[in-house]
């Protein structure tokens, strides 16, 4: 099985990935912690995405779409993996497809997680004093927040067209959408 996680930032993506990764023995592909890797290792790469990323903006499809190739093209992961920040655009998630589709793998889920701007402030502001993360400031957190409300709706569309896409409210304590998820893909499983 795999499967996309989707929400605005803070809205516990990456929480409710490991929490689904341990649970049902998945590989968490989290762009946003590989592109992050590439900034602490000072590689080219790093360097050219630091001021994107820092700014909350999104960086190149291109970028993004070979950093989540090199995962689905490898057998250890075959159909085991959570998507956790990728796709974001609508050119992202058709690119995952046709990636997929190479490699014999489709996607069985999508889960989004539904939390509003203030929840995003306030999570992103706690989160600061644990991950020191540069672009977990208000300001960019505000801005990163608008360019998810920008780029988000047509990928839920194209994932509502499919039929795979499950609405969850990331309002709820992390144990109450640990178990809702857990339903969720009990059901796809059978
Ligand atoms: P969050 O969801 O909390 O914003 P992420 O770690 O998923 O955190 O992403 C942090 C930043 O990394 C984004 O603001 C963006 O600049 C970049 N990024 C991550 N994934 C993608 C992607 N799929 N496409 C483009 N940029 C991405």
């Amino acid at each position: 099985m795999n499967l996309v996680i989707f929400g605005p930032p803070g809205a516990g993506k990456g929480t409710q990935s490991k929490f689904i990764v341990n649970k049902y023995n998945l590989y968490q592909l989290s762009t946003g912690d590989l592109l992050r890797e590439e900034i602490n290792n000072k590689t080219k790469l790093g360097l050219e995405i630091s001021s994107i990323m820092n700014a909350g903006e999104l960086v190149s499809d291109n970028i993004v779409g070979n950093l989540i190739e090199k995962f689905i093209s490898n057998e250890k992961y075959k159909n085991k993996i959570i998507f956790d920040g990728y796709p974001r655009t609508l050119n992202q998630a058709v690119n995952l497809d046709n990636l997929l589709n190479k490699f014999n793998q489709k996607i069985n889920l999508v889960l989004k997680l539904s939390v509003s701007l203030e929840t995003v402030k306030k999570r992103i502001l706690e989160r600061q004093s644990q991950e020191n993360r540069k672009d977990d400031n208000e300001q960019v957190a505000i801005k990163r927040y608008q360019t998810y409300e920008k780029s988000s709706k047509p990928v839920l569309e194209y994932y509502e067209k499919s039929k795979l896409l499950k609405v969850i409210k990331g309002e709820a304590t992390i144990t109450e959408i640990n178990s809702e998820i857990s339903g969720i893909i009990e059901a796809i499983k059978g």
